[in-house]
C-alpha cells in the first residue's frame, strides 16, 4: 500500500513516500536558516514557510519515488502533537489532497513516528529488524522528552516524560548561555568530543532521586546560568569545551538513569530511541553501554535523516493504522491536536 504522507508539525516541511516500511521517498524542507537569527522557532514564520514550500515539497517526494498522484493508495498527516498553526497547513493539505484525488486519510501522532523510525527501512527493505514486543521507547527532541512503554503495534503508555523543559531544549538553551546560536546541540556535542566528554564541573543531575521515571531540566539550567554568572567572560570563552561537555554530560545522565530505572521497573531490555537528540553518539554511547549491561537490544533510528522531523516515520505509522482500517471516517471534521497524547 502506497502512502504519501505530510508532517509539518514543527519547522520542516516534511513528505514522504513509504510503502510499509519500506521508504521510496523523504523530502524535507528545513526551516533552520529562517529561524536561526531568532534564536527559535517563530510558529508565524514557520506557517508561511509551510505554505510557501508544501506543495513543492509533494512534488519533490512524488518525483523521488517515480510515482504520479493517482498510483498513491491513502494520505497521511501528522494531526499532533506541535504548533498548531504549522499543524494546520500540513493537514489542511492532506485534506486537499485526499478530496480531490479520492484517497483515503490517515492521522498519526508525531511522537509514534519517532517511535516507528527504528524500524524504518529504504527502498529495498534494509535493515530488516523484525518486531519482537514489547519495547521501551525512549523520545528525545527540542520539544519532547517521554519515555513510551509499547506493548504491541500502535499500542503505548506513556510512562515518565518531562515537567519543564525536553532535553534538547535544555541543550539549546545552554547553547545560547555560551554564545553558541540556534540550534546548539550539534556545536555541543562537537566541543564536548574535542575533550573526550570530560565532565569537569559535575553540575547536579536532577529527579535521580525522585522514585518515578520523570524528567527535569530547568533546575539544571538555572543552575548553569549562575554558575556562568560568576565566571569572567574570558574564562567562559577559555573554559567553553570543559562547560559544553559538563552540561551535555549532565543531561544525558538524567536520561540513561531513568531509561535504567524503567528497564528496571518493567523487565524490559529492549529499547527503542527517537528524535533529534538520538543523532548524539555519545548519548548513543551511552545508551549502548547501558543496555548491553542488561543484555538487552537497543535499536535507533537507520539512518540519519530519520533522526530529525521526517514524514516517512509518519507513513510507516500510517502502514499500521490502515491494516487495522483505521482511517479518519469524515475528512472534514479532522482537525489539528497541539497537544496530542500518546495513548490518551
Ligand atoms: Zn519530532
Amino acid at each position: 500500500m502506497k502512502i504519501l504522507s505530510i508532517d509539518t508539525s514543527c519547522d520542516e516541511t516534511a513528505v514522504a513516500v513509504t510503502d510499509g516500511r519500506k521508504t521510496f521517498s523523504n523530502a524535507i524542507y528545513s526551516q533552520i536558516l529562517i529561524h536561526k537569527k531568532w534564536g527559535g522557532v517563530v510558529p508565524s514564520l514557520a506557517k508561511r514557510a509551510h505554505e510557501e514550500r508544501i506543495d513543492l515539497v509533494i512534488q519533490e517526494a512524488l518525483q523521488k519515488a517515480k510515482l504520479e498522484m493517482e498510483r498513491i493508495d491513502a494520505i497521511a498527516v501528522t494531526q499532533g502533537p506541535g504548533l498548531a498553526i504549522a499543524l494546520e497547513v500540513g493537514i489542511n493539505k492532506a485534506k486537499e489532497l485526499a478530496r480531490t484525488f479520492h484517497k483515503k486519510l490517515i492521522a498519526v501522532n508525531h511522537m509514534e513516528g519517532h517511535i516507528y523510525s527504528c524500524f524504518a527501512q529504504n527502498s529495498r527493505g534494509n535493515p530488516k529488524r523484525d518486531f519482537s514486543f514489547p519495547y521501551l521507547a525512549l523520545l528525545v527532541s527540542g520539544g519532547h522528552t517521554e519515555l513510551v512503554l509499547l506493548k504491541n503495534h500502535l499500542d503505548y503508555e506513556i510512562i515518565g516524560s518531562t515537567r519543564d523543559d525536553a532535553a534538547g531544549e535544555a541543550l539549546d538553551k545552554a547553547g545560547k548561555l555560551l554564545g553558541l546560536g540556534y540550534p546548539a546541540g550539534e556545536v555541543i556535542e562537537r566541543l564536548a568530543n574535542e575533550i573526550g566528554n570530560k565532565d569537569m564541573y559535575d553540575f547536579p543531575r536532577p529527579m535521580l532521586s525522585s522514585g518515578d521515571l520523570n524528567f527535569s531540566f530547568s533546575g539544571l539550567k538555572t543552575s548553569f546560568y549562575y554558575f556562568l554568572k560568576k565566571m569572567e567572560e574570558k574564562e567562559k570563552i577559555k573554559n567553553i569545551r570543559e562547560l559544553a561537555s559538563s552540561f551535555q554530560s549532565a543531561v544525558f545522565d538524567s536520561l540513561v538513569a531513568k531509561l535504567e530505572k524503567a528497564m528496571e521497573k518493567t523487565g524490559i531490555s529492549q529499547v527503542l530511541v527517537g528524535g533529534g537528540v538520538a543523532n548524539n553518539q555519545t548519548l548513543r554511547r551511552k545508551i549502548r553501554l547501558l543496555v548491553k549491561k542488561h543484555t538487552g537490544l537497543v535499536y535507533f533510528p537507520p539512518y540519519k535523516y530519520l533522526n530529525s522531523d521526517n514524514a516517512a516515520m509518519i507513513g510507516i505509522v500510517a502502514s499500521y493504522k490502515a491494516e487495522r482500517g483505521i482511517y479518519v471516517g469524515d475528512i472534514n471534521s479532522l482537525d489539528r491536536i497541539p497537544r496530542l497524547r500518546l495513548g490518551g
